[in-house]
């Protein structure tokens, strides 16, 4: 894309309140992405961080979940319920297999495991093939979520961790002042956890100072943990209490609740990816956007 392009996406509504996700990455003129289901199960991965005793950041994921819970709770119409501990390690919506909607930690770098002439590279499965963070080393996590392409209907979201790069932790404070220090804030996880759940039920960045969805965290960070009074709105607008979930115009024509299984007729499946970088970066890792290679065609 032309940079011109790109920056005029870039400015639209950067500074409101909340923005929501888009079929096309900054382009209002598409649907939004929501979930259509009362009930969206999320699934940690068993093994987690291979750091500390996994249950400490479950502990921090699970907390993450629950600021969200807690305002959905409140005046939203979603229910997001952990499911049981799995193997699985696939992320994006893979046909004719069970789905989760999975949290794990990627502790290697595909760049290590697979040679750079490996097609996978090009069908972007090289994450899944060899279990290996295959996005920039400028990314701390990444949310990864299948949508119907027409309607912007959520089917499939998956957060992974970069812990093939990242240190993170899981304790209150204070930041850490230098490498390999003990018992402080590096990344943290529910700082980035909070921020990745935003992706999840279709949030996009914002520039608004103080955002859980700034698109940057600096090491150390832990105020996204609390999620801000515009991140709440999107819940209170978008998931309404007593009321369907909110698609902003063209609604959808058929529900798809069930899944992209089977023709309802909509002609493809997209998939977006929305990355959380170090702040220095933060500009170059706004939105990033691909086609799943598992998606429909
Ligand atoms: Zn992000």
């Amino acid at each position: 894309m032309p940079v011109a392009a790109l920056l005029t996406l870039m400015a639209v509504g950067q500074f409101d309140p909340y923005v929501r996700s888009r079929v096309t990455a900054g382009d209002p003129s598409t649907q939004a992405l929501y979930w259509t289901v009362p009930l969206v199960t999320w699934n940690l991965n068993r093994e987690g961080n291979l750091v500390t005793p996994a249950e400490t950041e479950f502990q921090a994921i699970r907390a993450s979940f629950q600021s969200w819970q807690d305002i959905f709770t409140s005046c939203g119409n979603l229910s997001l319920q952990e499911g049981p501990l799995v193997d699985s390690r696939e992320v994006g919506y893979l046909r004719g297999k069970t789905n989760h909607n999975l949290v794990l930690f990627r502790t290697q770098n595909c760049s290590e495991l697979a040679q750079p002439t490996d097609p996978c590279w090009k069908a972007e499965t090289c994450a899944n093939q060899y279990d290996c963070w295959d996005d920039d080393d400028g990314t701390l996590a990444i949310t990864l979520t299948t949508y119907d392409k027409r309607s912007g209907i959520i089917y499939d979201s998956d957060i992974s961790f970069n812990a093939s790069r990242y240190f993170f932790t899981a304790v209150d404070g204070p930041p850490c002042t230098s490498q390999g220090q003990g018992n402080c804030v590096a990344n943290d996880v529910q700082n980035t956890a909070t921020h990745e759940i935003g992706h999840f039920v279709g949030l996009d960045h914002t520039r608004v100072s103080g955002s859980t969805m700034f698109p940057s965290a600096p090491q150390g960070e832990v105020s996204k943990r609390t999620i801000d009074p515009g991140s709440r709105d999107f819940v209170c607008d978008v998931y309404p209490k007593g009321k369907p979930s909110q698609s902003d115009f063209h609604p959808a024509m058929d529900t798809l609740a069930g899944g992209p299984v089977g023709d309802k007729g909509c002609s493809a499946t997209g998939a977006t990816a929305t990355s959380m970088g170090p702040a220095l970066l933060a500009w170059a890792w706004l939105r990033r956007r691909r086609r799943a290679a598992e998606g429909r065609s």
